[in-house]
């Protein structure tokens, strides 16, 4: 029998697979060391699954949520909510230009750049959950800060160190990073090489040199980088150049590849240029050059032997640092879109009526709250996976991508409603600045549009796929036989997958997704059955696209980048069901929860609708286009219902409201969140009384007092609302001296012209 099985595999292997196995490796796209090394950076997570076309919804539920320790807690309370009130945002935009002296020693004693190197070497050893909490309030106070506390515990120097750093290198340079003594930053782009950031030209020559009084063997360094965060005030570069070794002196390779190593900017030959203004962001940023810098070798991360792996150990941290840094601002920016916006739209009345009210007002009131709630359900889960000790790179990368993406949405949103009120500079708009640093997210990190076109399908497709990347790597086998091998076992588990997943998908379509699993989820079930029968679609479809495509799909980046959304959208839709579930399925939320459904399924439907129509294999599009939309893309949306029930959520103080925007800084003082916040709860507490008079058509509250329609209780309760409300639709002038220089005050002009009137008599 066994004898039986043997002989037909082996029958298989070399008379069916064996011609496909020729083929495929001769169409075998040819991929460069830095593309593959990006694409086998990290770990695959719960995009496997949703890669499976049948995703395992035990598994997603049974995630440990992410929480913080006591002490972590404590940090957030004490040494965050005390940064926050030291904050003002104004000051340091238009006045300072820079986080004030004492902001910048609080930061460094209290060990804000140090958060996530462990404790042995001095940091606060704080989870990744722990980390973006941090990052989150201080975003919520101000994006200057933020970022700067932000850059030093993502990629650079410190996380680098900590992964691939010899234990001397540790040892040495961790805790002076931990207690602020160094100030790091990382200088990976130059102006030649933005996006495509391993054509860089900055070189390290390998050399023999004198260092520090000692003859050693090491680079001598020439570099241009630009828009480097921190760069001007660092003390520590974490440079990435390409490392060449012309006379052999470490081996027989001359090109070694790019490399990083630590550069301290005391070194002769570095320049530190002057300051880059980010969209009018102040956090240090700027250019910086090195001219024939000489660095020993063991200044390279992680040593001699690291030698050329720069782009691999960047590319694994990036896995990691993509998923909190950005995210965490983002779903700060958006809950604090939601908050003030939904309290702006409650307060503001036009038409005798608060704006939150109209119809037209509604609608971006509730993608406001509806993307707040996703954006935070899905920074969760990643910081999940993250606490888990997973570095999932696809989901970082949409993470990035999303985060960033939805946040500008979110931010134009809140822009709108507020009207001239934000439009308006000045101590009082508390959104402008976050309106300027939108693109500042949208571009760092890997430009979205790349990021989206190039990466997330692109990285997706083969990471996370069951079996795509063991028949890449068959087919690349050197061993030609052994990777026949492991080709056949492969293609065939591919073969039988697809079937398979062609009769889920095409059972679950035409049953409108009523059969497709999902837990039992009380009124959230549906939802998982959608996401079901849409993640065998998207299986599907990928197999096909993969198929007929092949190496051209990632030419076809206008495909890919509908695939990536799918991918991105069944992700992001998973972390809001998690997010309903872990917190104990409040119904007060489901408008939420339905309307992030509602909006990603006419998404991820329009999204086929674009495949199926613009897939070259007009045949298999045909196909596709039976099994799993006949009719076309057919979900329209939110419903009128849902969007009035989901503004809802933020025009009113409630617990829904605060779970939607939990753990934002509110410092208490006079400048527009805290005036607008006193405003809310003050017009909310009067609005049975302000209901009274609506009816007996009187607007001002003294008449009703006289007419006895109100007592003079309420009446002074309403003229503390009134003046409250005053307060935050109050916007800032100034003084036209103190915008430009170009003006005089009226006192000198009158002095400029006595004093020409002298001159013109005194000649
Ligand atoms: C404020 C700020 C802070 C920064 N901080 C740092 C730092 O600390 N360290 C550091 O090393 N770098 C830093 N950067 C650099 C940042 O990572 C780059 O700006 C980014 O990689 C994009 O490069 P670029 O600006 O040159 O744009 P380009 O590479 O010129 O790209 C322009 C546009 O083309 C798109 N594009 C490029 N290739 C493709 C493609 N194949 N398909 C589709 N679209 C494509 C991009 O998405 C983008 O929209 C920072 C940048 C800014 C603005």
């Amino acid at each position: 029998m066994s004898s039986h099985v043997s002989s037909a595999y082996a029958f298989r292997r070399d008379f069916i697979t064996k011609p496909i196995f020729a083929l495929a490796r001769g169409v075998l796209p040819q991929m460069s060391d830095t593309e593959r090394e990006a694409l086998e950076a990290g770990d695959v997570w719960w995009d496997a699954d949703l890669f499976t076309g049948n995703p395992d919804w035990s598994k997603l539920l049974g995630y440990p949520q992410a929480v913080l320790t006591p002490e972590e807690q404590a940090f957030l309370h004490g040494p965050v909510d005390e940064l926050c009130k030291m904050l003002d945002d104004w000051k340091i935009n238009w006045e300072l230009r820079d986080l004030p002296a004492e902001v910048w020693d609080f930061i460094k004693n209290q060990k804000f750049f140090g958060m996530i190197i462990p404790k042995e070497f001095g940091g606060l050893g704080f989870s990744p959950y722990a980390h973006s909490e941090v990052v989150r309030k201080i975003s919520s106070r101000s994006l200057a800060a933020a970022v700067t506390v932000m850059v030093p515990n993502s990629l650079g120097p410190g996380e680098l160190l900590m992964r691939f750093g010899t234990e001397d290198q540790q040892r040495r340079w961790l805790p002076r990073l931990a207690e602020g003594r160094e100030i790091p930053c990382f200088g990976l782009t130059s102006p030649e090489a933005g996006s495509d950031a391993a054509s860089m030209i900055d070189s390290g020559i390998v050399c023999k040199g004198n260092f520090e009084g000692r003859d050693v063997l090491g680079l001598r360094l020439n570099w241009h980088k630009r828009y480097i965060t921190l760069g001007p005030v660092s003390t520590l570069l974490g440079l990435a150049f390409k490392a060449y070794d012309p006379d052999h002196l470490v081996g027989e390779k001359e090109d070694l590849g790019i490399t990083v190593a630590l550069i301290p900017t005391h070194l002769p030959g570095v320049e530190i240029g002057h300051r880059h203004l980010p969209s009018m962001q102040v956090f240090q940023n700027g250019p910086n050059w090195g001219r024939d810098v000489f660095i020993p070798l063991d200044y390279i991360i992680g040593g001699q032997e690291r030698l050329g792996q720069g782009w691999k150990m960047l590319m694994t941290a990036l896995a990691a640092g993509r998923g909190i840094s950005l995210p965490s601002l983002s779903a700060a920016g958006a809950a604090f879109a939601a908050r003030t916006t939904g309290a702006y739209a409650r307060i503001r009345e036009q038409f005798n009526v608060p704006i939150g009210k109209f119809e037209g007002i509604e609608e971006p009131l509730a993608r406001i709250a509806g993307t707040t709630y996703l954006l935070d359900a899905a920074r969760r889960l990643t910081c999940a996976a993250l606490n888990q000790g997973c570095h999932p790179a696809v989901i970082s990368g949409i993470m990035k991508l999303h985060a960033t993406e939805r946040m500008r949405i979110v931010i134009d949103d809140a822009m709108d409603i507020h009207g001239g009120k934000a439009v308006i500079d000045g101590p009082q708009n508390y959104l402008g600045s976050l309106y300027r640093s939108v693109p500042v997210g949208i571009t760092v990190e890997g430009a979205n549009i790349l990021t989206r076109n190039l990466i997330v399908f692109g990285q997706g497709a083969i990471r996370a796929h069951p079996y795509l990347l063991d028949e890449m790597n068959a087919l690349g086998d050197a061993d030609r036989a052994r990777g026949l091998d492991a080709f056949d076992k492969a293609f065939w588990k591919h073969i039988g997958h697809s079937l398979t997943t062609m009769f889920r998908a095409w059972g679950r379509s035409w049953s409108g997704g009523v059969f497709a699993p999902a837990p039992d989820a009380g009124a959230a079930t549906k939802f998982y059955r959608q996401l079901s029968r849409y993640s065998a679609n998207f299986a599907l479809c990928a197999d096909m696209a993969l198929l007929t495509l092949g190496g051209a799909l990632k030419r076809k980046e206008m495909l890919s980048a509908r695939f990536g959304d799918i991918l991105s959208e069944l992700y992001l839709l998973s972390a809001a069901l998690k997010r309903w579930e872990d917190e104990g399925r409040q119904m007060a939320d489901f408008a939420a929860l339905e309307w992030c459904m509602a909006s990603g399924f006419r998404a991820i439907e329009n999204r086929f609708a674009e495949i199926l129509a613009n897939l070259p294999n007009r045949f298999v599009a045909f196909v596709l286009k039976f099994l799993i939309q006949p009719f076309g893309a057919r979900v329209v949306g939110p419903s009128d219902v849902v969007v009035h029930r989901c503004a809802q959520l933020v025009l009113e103080p409630s617990d829904a409201r605060d779970r939607l925007t939990p753990d934002l800084s509110h410092v208490d003082d006079d400048r527009g969140v805290a005036r607008l916040e006193r405003a809310f709860l003050l017009v909310t507490g009067i609005e049975d009384i302000a209901k009274r008079m609506r009816a007996a058509h009187v607007r001002d509250w003294r008449d009703a007092v006289k007419k006895g329609i109100i007592t003079e209780g309420e009446g002074d309760k309403l003229a503390a609302a009134h003046e409250a409300v005053a307060k935050v639709i109050e916007v800032d002038d100034f003084a036209p001296e103190a915008l430009s220089p170009i003006y005089k005050k009226p006192a000198d002009v009158h002095q400029f012209f006595q004093e020409l009137g002298e001159t013109r008599v005194a000649s």
